[in-house]
């Protein structure tokens, strides 16, 4: 018997302190449609090509609608919502015999309007395709279960991995749990727990031993049997939204009661280790460009994470600029920064002059100030790269328009886009060979380890302000629900 089956991807994680989101932030990191889906994603590390791998095995007609991602930003304000939501519902209202939708979500999607963005866009497909027709759903380590999420969808399957590298293997996860529904092999029954905590961001890596991965590995110990599928999630940590916080989803084949159980013993374990978890360690960004400069050899990466452009962050802080411009350092140090201004007076000025500006802070001004700087421009470009690294490898960025600023041995792109620094690919698009620095400044929690694993001579975190920041007791949360930890820390929870 033959399937329809559409798929789909609506992605943006939200961090409710940065600047909206727009169509444009959709569209420069990827917005496509119908059949061009499977050509650009169809091969790359995304969730659509998991989808297409399991479903093109079956006697299957795909049906391929949207598949959109901006990168991480602010609420996504309203035109751009009803624009996404309104191509993917009218487009699945058009197809006559439909089976089955899978469709890859964040789950950590704000609208100007909705709180749950991704619930939102779940319960308008509901409206379109009924009660009945099964949705397979993924979802990002980072999302925030809800009660609605997991009421709307008919499963739920997120990725384990933190750099997030089995974006493929959770597709094809939840395209195999779609396909036993459709052919009666299977009958899911998902559970979830929704956990009081929220933990600093940088610490929900499985790439290093650690505590994040000793509870994964205890979770995934657990997939066995009737036990068909199972995700926790860290959660963003930069949502001041009343349901934030961690949860463990847990699918079973026909028992409520297996899969609530199941969830239950996951979650209290990671209960029993939010200590543990919420553990870092944090250098003031002088002190570490010191250390990395007396390294032997480099690079050494730095992660300038509060202002991390996966994050939310836009990526303008001069802080970790600032500190290395008083170091005034003899080897080669790489450092980003997006200000579009900046990059338009470099072109009036032109490459090989020297612009005096300040630079920094266009929309972080709650958190530093800008910066007056004095450098040659080396180079403007209109810079793209393709991801090298595990995650999303395969899929291009773009920059927008790119200067390189030389400030003796500082070496500064300033990007019109928040495009993510995970990569070496970023410093290569224009053209620097990050192996010929001694010091690598990143935006980003955990992508770095991904991007730089065979490159790198060390790592260390900076303890820096920025709308991502991992000093989350701080941070002026408004909205939360209490009592959760860390605020307080001696509260007890009972499942
Ligand atoms: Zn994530």
């Amino acid at each position: 018997m033959s399937f329809t089956v559409a798929i789909a991807e609506v992605k943006q994680e939200t961090n409710t302190s940065a600047p909206p989101t727009t169509l444009k932030d959709f569209e420069d990191f990827h917005l496509f449609y119908g059949d061009q889906i499977k050509t650009v994603l169809g091969d790359v590390n995304s969730e659509i090509a998991g989808f297409y791998e399991v479903l093109s095995k079956e006697d299957v007609e795909i049906v391929p609608i949207i598949a959109t991602f901006a990168v991480s930003g602010g609420p996504v304000n309203t035109n751009s919502f009803e624009y996404l939501v309104s191509y993917l519902t009218e487009n699945l209202s058009k197809i006559e015999r439909l089976d089955g939708l899978l469709i890859a979500l964040h789950g950590a999607l704000v609208t100007d309007h909705f709180h749950d963005g991704d619930s939102e866009l779940l319960r308008r497909v509901r409206e379109v395709v009924g009660t009945d027709i099964p949705i397979s759903v993924t979802m990002d380590l980072h999302g925030n279960i809800t009660k609605s999420k997991v009421e709307l969808a008919t499963t739920i399957s997120g990725f384990h991995t933190c750099p997030h590298v089995d974006l493929k293997e959770t597709g094809a996860r939840a395209a195999k749990l779609l396909m036993g529904v459709l052919k009666k092999e299977i009958n899911p029954r998902m559970e979830f727990v929704k956990i009081p905590l929220v933990v600093p961001a940088s610490n929900h890596i499985d790439f290093e031993p650690g505590t994040y991965k000793e509870v994964l590995d205890f979770a995934l110990s657990k997939v066995a049997n009737q036990i068909l599928d199972l995700s926790l999630f860290t959660v963003q940590p930069w949502l001041d939204i009343e349901e934030l916080g961690w949860a463990v989803v847990v699918i079973a084949n026909n028992s409520r009661e297996e899969a609530a159980a199941t969830a239950k013993i996951i979650a209290s374990n990671i209960w029993q280790k939010r200590e543990l978890l919420s553990f870092t360690e944090l250098l003031d960004p002088g002190e570490a460009i010191a250390l990395a400069l007396n390294q032997e050899s480099g690079p050494i990466v730095l992660s300038d994470l509060a202002d991390g452009t996966m994050a939310g962050s836009p990526g303008d802080s001069p802080v970790v600029l600032r500190a290395a411009i008083e170091i005034a350092p003899k080897k080669k140090v790489f450092i980003s920064i997006c200000d579009p201004e900046f990059v338009k007076k470099a072109e009036a000025i032109g490459s090989g002059e020297t612009i005096a500006s300040e630079i920094g802070a266009t929309w972080g001004r709650n958190f530093y100030q800008p910066l007056k700087i004095s450098g040659q421009i080396i180079s403007i470009t209109n810079a793209e790269f393709t991801f090298t690294q595990k995650s999303y490898l395969g899929m291009k960025m773009q920059m927008g328009m790119t200067a390189l600023i030389k400030i003796s041995n500082i070496y500064l792109v300033v990007t019109s886009n928040p495009a993510t620094t995970t990569d070496p690919a970023y410093y290569a698009a224009v053209g620097l060979d990050v192996l010929e620095a001694q010091v690598v400044v990143v935006k980003t929690h955990a992508g770095f380890r991904d991007g730089y694993r065979n490159i790198a001579k060390g790592f260390y975190l900076l303890n820096t302000p920025g709308m991502s920041s991992d000093d989350i007791k701080n941070l002026p949360y408004k909205n939360i629900e209490r009592p959760k930890y860390p605020w307080d820390a001696k509260m007890n929870w009972k499942i």
